[in-house]
């Protein structure tokens, strides 16, 4: 019986001589969905990706990917799953249409020309030699190449790093033109708003370790709610409340552990005190925030 998930990690451990790049994380991905691993330079993305892949031996861990061991190179294997590294070669003479095509070619059953032209967004550039096409056109080519063999997973390692706003959007319409193919995607990146757009799940990864996993809403909430209000007063806040708080003149905000209470506190206290809250709201942090605010625990951690 086919398993519900696309790829199973368990454990897993990559040292490249001493130094340890991936510090046994577990991962799972479910058949169908987009899946981001998140993370700064160097946290051990490409490494992990690269051993789902095949390319590189764990040191220690169970990994099975659509039921295989990467590691074994099965023929269906490869077949099964799509790549799309970082920089890809293409052929310099050969249209975007033949690039696809040349591809195809190496595949039992690969996906219709049409489809994957159309999924990528490059019907219109169907003739059109690489040099001529625009950076964000150029790697929808890798995707489309990388689709090609009509794949039930692909492997997207950063695929919209160095794109304007315009050749993002354009990136992400092609990624949900993806689900609804049907196809999992596992991609690597570096920006959280790409994972607000397009991954249904996604796992923040630092210094060789998952530091949080979920929905975006999910790692969203991980950050805490801010309060922000002005009060044109002299007097102190609470001392509950004090210790949570940051001014600027009349301007303060909280980012308190406990929200309702906060704000039972801090109304109570305008109340008795006669104190005009201007102003006053509730803001969650976007992701971005939520990001900085986790990638900077997890490095104090590190530090202690
Ligand atoms: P980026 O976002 O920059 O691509 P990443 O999260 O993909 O980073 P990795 O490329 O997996 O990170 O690298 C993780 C760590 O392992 C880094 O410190 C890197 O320098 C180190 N590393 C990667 N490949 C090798 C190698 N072949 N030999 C030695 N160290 C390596």
């Amino acid at each position: 019986m086919e398993s519900a998930y696309a790829i199973e990690v368990q454990g897993l451990h990559k040292s490249y001589g001493d130094f340890e790049a991936v510090k046994g994380i577990d991962l799972q991905v479910k058949v169908g969905e987009i899946f981001a691993l998140l993370g700064p330079n160097g946290a051990g993305k490409t490494t992990t990706i690269e051993i789902l892949e095949g390319f590189l031996t764990p040191n220690s861990g169970h990994v099975r990917v659509l039921g295989y061991d990467p590691i074994k190179h099965e023929r269906n294997y490869k077949e099964r799953i799509g790549i799309v590294l970082q920089e890809t070669e293409v052929e310099e003479f050969l249209s975007v249409e033949e690039s696809i095509r040349l591809v195809r070619s190496y595949y039992q059953d690969p996906l219709p020309l049409d489809d994957i032209l159309a999924a990528t967004g490059l019907t219109d550039q169907r003739r059109v030699r690489p040099r001529k096409l625009s950076g964000g056109q150029k790697r929808r080519l890798d995707v489309a190449m990388g689709l090609a063999g009509n794949p039930d997973l692909l492997f997207l390692d950063e695929p919209t790093t160095g794109f304007d706003p315009h050749a993002r959007r354009d990136a992400w319409d092609m990624l949900r033109n993806l689900r609804e193919l049907g196809k999992t995607v596992l991609l690597t990146s570096h920006y959280m708003d790409e994972v607000e757009h397009v991954a249904d799940r996604a796992a923040v990864m630092i210094d060789g370790k998952i530091i949080s996993e979920g929905t975006p809403q999910e790692l969203a909430h991980e950050s805490e709610p801010t309060i922000s209000f002005s009060a044109d007063t002299n007097l102190s806040l609470p001392a509950e409340l004090d210790s949570h708080a940051t001014r600027d003149g009349s301007h303060c905000e909280l980012s308190p552990p406990n929200l309702v209470e906060t704000l039972h506190v801090l109304t109570g206290w305008a109340i008795e005190n006669n104190v005009q809250l201007e102003d006053l709201s509730i803001t969650r942090r976007s992701l971005d925030d939520a990001f900085v605010q986790l990638t900077r625990s997890a490095d104090e951690e590190s530090e202690d």
